[in-house]
């Protein structure tokens, strides 16, 4: 998947890697520009985070993650 500069689109980050996020991701547009891409951080999920309720198959697409 692209890398995005949050600086660039004026998104103040939260905490570390926050780009890598699915909250973060969502909020860019990823999810409707690169639905594929999405779809693979979400299959198969074994995290879901503890702030927005979403789950990734990788802690680290989510900001605080909590084991499935
Ligand atoms: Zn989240
Ligand atoms: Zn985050």
């Amino acid at each position: 998947m692209e890398t995005l500069d949050p600086s660039a689109l004026g998104i103040e980050m939260p905490h570390p890697d926050h780009e890598q996020h699915l909250c973060f991701l969502r909020n860019v547009g990823q999810l409707t520009k690169n639905l594929e891409g999405y779809k693979k951080l979400v299959k198969d999920p074994k995290f879901v985070c503890t702030m927005c309720g979403r789950a990734a198959a990788s802690e680290k697409n989510v900001c605080v993650g909590e084991a499935l």
